[in-house]
């Protein structure tokens, strides 16, 4: 390792406000165990776009890899998850509030996958695009943007620095840090497809500067022979959240802010989240979309936390089954971390390719503070790293009857990211973040109304 400190250099976080939580990261050290499932139930819709059309029907024999979701470049292209029998195509709900039609196979026990896939020819941009698409490749840190949009955009604007995201700074989830250390031969083929054919001049990879240092150990030790080694540098930051969210992150290393609208391509970069990249790599040496999802399996309702990857469709209860089930009754299951991910009421859920954890808590540690009426702290404005006022939002969604849109829209509720920092500080246990929700949720949608009435006009 000793050539390793000329990858580094650590600037001072510019990012503002965030908070610093307990990280209860148990699984750094386990490689993700690999489960396969009976059945799988995959969504149609995985990610922020729209829902794919289905490409096969009841009784349909599939292998791994093969396409069963497809609604051309607007969203991200869905493939079969294992090998087996389509049975069933419906509607179901996918999460609390959320239905989507979804594809049930139950596996033939034989683990094939489709014999037609082969490694993509790329030898340009638009290939390389291309290749993303044929992936199936969504952002896997959360939002799930397809990521040959992301690419589109980027290449468009000559974006000239890529920025790899392994920040992971929710609590308890260790994949990204294991996709650093498992795959990173499938990382680094990706970064250098990206910068010869995208035009990337700098990469810059962002890691937290606590935990232990596996990932970037091995990175850097991969990096050693790679052509481009001269133009990547890996970046610690200081740990806070949420500095891995894609904002903060470009704020933190670019010093750019980018403002409610506007693309890390406005700030002449591109943001990658390093399990996706992973996949894209994977993609590229053998022609395997991204069908499965490793995830994290942890909290004080499961006997021992586990990294486990499952194909994309395992129902929640079927991956608590193979760890061991709960050790007490879940008081509070989520999908994904405590800070962003989903609170669920059921196991019957399938993961999808943006879950990146389980945790189920007991009772004790998953109670929730008892409201009380808000002081007027101030605090919730001081940790909120977009610089927006949580508590005037909060209160024009929730005080005064028929929310005003245009009160929304002054206080910039569509800037919030929903990194929960505000409602993780306020003494008095209000639950800001459902209000912000909702807030984004009115303001989206006048402005889709106010376009549709200018459409018309315009006609
Ligand atoms: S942190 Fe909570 S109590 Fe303090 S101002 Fe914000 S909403 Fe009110
Ligand atoms: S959830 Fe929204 S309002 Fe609250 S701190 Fe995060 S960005 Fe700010």
């Amino acid at each position: 390792m000793k050539m390793a400190k000329e990858f580094f250099v650590k600037p001072a976080s510019r990012m503002k406000g965030g908070v610093l939580v307990k990280d209860n990261k148990a699984t750094f050290d386990l490689k993700p165990q690999s489960f396969k499932p009976k059945k799988v139930v995959i969504p149609l819709l995985q990610q922020c776009t729209k829902e794919a059309d289905t490409t096969v029907q009841v009784g349909d024999h599939v292998k791994k890899g093969q396409l069963i979701g497809d609604s051309g470049k607007a969203t991200a292209r869905i493939h079969a998850s294992v090998s087996g029998t389509v049975t069933d195509i419906s509607k179901r709900k996918i999460a609390p509030k959320q239905k989507a039609v979804c594809v049930t196979i139950e596996t033939d026990d034989k683990n094939e996958w489709l014999e037609t896939l082969a490694p993509p020819s790329v030898t340009n941009a638009d290939e390389l695009i291309d290749a993303a698409f044929e992936a199936g490749l969504a952002g896997m840190g959360g939002a799930g943007f397809p990521t040959h949009i992301k690419l589109r955009s980027a290449y468009a604007a000559k974006a000239k620095t890529l920025i790899l995201n392994s920040i992971e700074c929710e609590p308890y989830i260790t994949v990204d840090y294991r996709a650093c250390v498992d795959y990173a031969d499938d990382i680094l083929r990706c970064v250098e497809a990206l910068v010869t054919h995208i035009g990337f001049e700098r990469v810059l990879i962002a890691v937290e500067d606590k935990g232990p240092k596996a990932d970037e150990d091995t990175l850097i030790e991969k990096m050693q022979n790679s052509p481009i080694k001269d133009i990547i540098r890996l970046v610690r930051l200081k740990p806070k959240y949420a500095s891995g969210a894609e904002k903060m992150l470009i704020k933190a290393l670019l010093n750019k802010s980018l403002p409610d609208g506007k693309l890390p391509s406005d700030a002449s970069c591109m943001v990658m989240n390093t399990s996706t990249t992973a996949a894209f790599g994977y993609y590229l040496l053998t022609g395997r979309p991204l069908i499965n999802r490793a995830l994290t399996v942890a909290g004080s309702a499961i006997k021992e936390p586990v990294n486990i990857i499952a194909p994309v469709g395992t129902l929640i209860g079927d991956i608590i089954e193979f760890v061991g089930g709960f050790v007490s009754k879940p008081y509070k299951l989520i999908m994904g971390g405590p800070m962003m991910g989903m609170a669920v009421d059921s196991t019957d859920y399938p993961i999808t390719k943006t879950t990146n954890g389980i945790l189920a808590f007991a009772e004790k540690m998953a109670r929730v503070k008892k409201q009380t009426s808000c002081i007027r702290c101030g605090k919730c404005a001081e940790v909120c790293p977009m610089r927006i006022v949580p508590t005037d939002i909060y209160k024009a969604v929730t005080d005064y009857g028929k929310p005003d849109i245009n009160e929304l829209h002054a206080l910039s509720a569509q800037a919030c990211i929903l990194c929960s920092c505000c409602a993780y500080i306020c003494p008095s246990g209000i639950p800001l973040v459902e209000g912000l929700e909702k807030g984004k949720r009115l303001v989206k949608k006048g402005v889709r109304k106010n376009a549709e009435c200018k459409e018309s006009c315009d006609i």
